[in-house]
């Protein structure tokens, strides 16, 4: 990619403005939104002050306004009505739910059409900064069912115009049939699934740049990545990659690359905050202070562009490194860094160490022969033990005693770098679990259900 990408703006008002400018919009929707949750939604107004209704300044805001998170919003269907729909005025249109991979149980959100319509158009923010035109073609892999991930794509496609794609149901062999035969001008994946796809082009002896010529840019989101992976991705597939960071809770892409991408020189890029729409705090989990740029924090936020339920400071529980408005692109966007958001509940305590799973990927995948791996926690006589599967790629050509002398280095490697034995031993290709969105690569065995840990301070 070249050094300077042309700018490409979507919104001149907006991305021209100074960050005083955005910064007094962002403060006028806060102090607006915040009066029309206390006044009209009864779960707040239960748990504010009166105060709450009558903010004029962030500062204010953080002095009143408590923090929400995920057990807030479980609970029936009627609670969620009851106490949860802002009124008058809230026509559900749809219902949002989470996964449920926490263990903790489903949320459920209602949006409004404006809500709907909110969502959808951050997008075309994010597809015109990454190169796409009105109209262009996109394919979307993921599974749409009730969350926001694959809902969002079918609205996203209405709202650019585009061709969508919708190739969530297919096997991965069948969406690259489809994609060769439609060459898309963009693609959306997570970045374990872009490898997934990759890996089946690579069998197929195709090249992108020559079979799908039409291919400008590609986005991605769902997990963190290592700089060796974007590398070898932007090398590979030669287009822009895009990524984005939502919550559903958020309802929005709420952070988003711009024309700079994900790797600019081969640094971490920036994923800019979607700021004149929703106010994102980065705070230390210990203090509850907002971090300096070039820290990690939890990502804190409020919806300042939602109708029925807007969440309003809430904890997302994702680990994220806050950069302030630093770009070279020169938005007025605050931004946190792309590639490495990470979920706190993620981290695993193991033999009193935190282990957060992208130290692992970092030293895994720098070896670019790796195409997978899963690691199991487990007890075994008493004692913590942790096995990693590795899945070496087959154009590697790698002979099964070579793999395994690779496969006892790593172990090597993983000792000396993070203090911790794990097995490593070499798993027959396309034997591991493979994942279109969520990556869930390590199973922890101690117990049953998953461990939470939050607010844990990163090591
Ligand atoms: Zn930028």
């Amino acid at each position: 990619m070249s050094a300077a990408p042309e700018r490409r703006i979507a919104n001149a008002a907006l991305e021209l403005a100074s960050r005083q400018d955005l910064l007094r919009l962002q403060t006028r929707r806060l102090s607006a939104q915040a009066r029309r949750c206390y006044e009209r939604i009864p779960f707040y107004r239960k748990r504010w002050p009166q105060a709450a209704a009558n903010i004029t300044s962030y500062e204010q805001f953080r002095d009143v306004v408590p923090f929400t998170s995920k057990p807030d919003f479980l609970g029936s269907e009627e609670q969620m009505y009851a106490d949860r729909l802002a009124r008058p005025g809230s026509r559900p249109y749809a219902l949002h739910l989470t996964s449920g991979t926490t263990g903790l149980g489903q949320e459920v959100h209602p949006l409004t059409r404006f809500d709907q319509e909110g969502s959808a158009s951050t997008w075309v923010y994010q597809a015109r900064w990454a190169g796409l035109e009105l109209g262009d073609s996109v394919f979307y892999t993921f599974p749409v069912g009730m969350q926001t991930g694959g809902l969002w794509s079918s609205h996203a496609s209405d709202r650019m115009a585009s061709m969508g794609f919708h190739m969530g149901p297919y096997s991965t062999e069948r969406k690259v049939d489809y994609m060769l035969r439609f060459r898309p001008h963009g693609l959306i994946a997570s970045p374990a699934y872009l490898t997934q796809l990759q890996a089946v082009l690579e069998r197929r002896g195709v090249d992108p740049r020559v079979e799908l010529p039409n291919l400008k840019a590609i986005f991605i989101a769902g997990e963190s990545y290592t700089l060796d992976w974007a590398a070898r991705s932007l090398a590979f597939w030669d287009a822009n990659i895009s990524e984005w960071y939502g919550c559903m809770q958020g309802g929005l892409n709420q952070a988003i690359s711009c024309e700079h991408g994900v790797a600019p020189g081969g640094r971490r890029g920036v994923l800019h905050s979607m700021e004149h729409r929703m106010l994102c705090e980065v705070l230390n989990p210990d203090t509850n202070e907002p971090v300096l740029p070039g820290e990690e924090g939890e990502l804190v936020i409020s919806a300042l562009y939602r109708e029925a339920f807007p969440v309003i400071r809430f904890r997302t529980g994702d680990r994220v490194r806050f950069l302030g408005a630093s770009c070279p692109c020169g938005r007025p966007f605050a931004g946190i860094e792309a590639g490495t958001v990470a979920r706190y509940d993620d981290m695993m305590k193991i033999r009193g160490q935190n282990l957060w799973p992208e130290a692992v990927d970092r030293i895994v995948f720098a070896h670019g022969d790796i195409e997978e791996y899963a690691g199991t926690v487990s007890i075994e006589a008493g004692r913590e033990s942790i096995m990693i599967a590795v899945e070496f790629r087959p154009q590697s050509g790698l002979s099964a005693e070579e793999q395994t002398r690779r496969a006892q280095e790593l172990t090597g490697t993983i000792q000396a770098k993070l203090n911790l034995r794990m097995d490593v031993r070499p798993a027959a290709y396309l034997s591991l679990p493979r994942y279109e969105f969520k990556v869930r690569r390590w199973t922890d065995a101690r117990r049953t259900g998953r461990d939470v840990i939050r607010y844990v301070k990163p090591t």
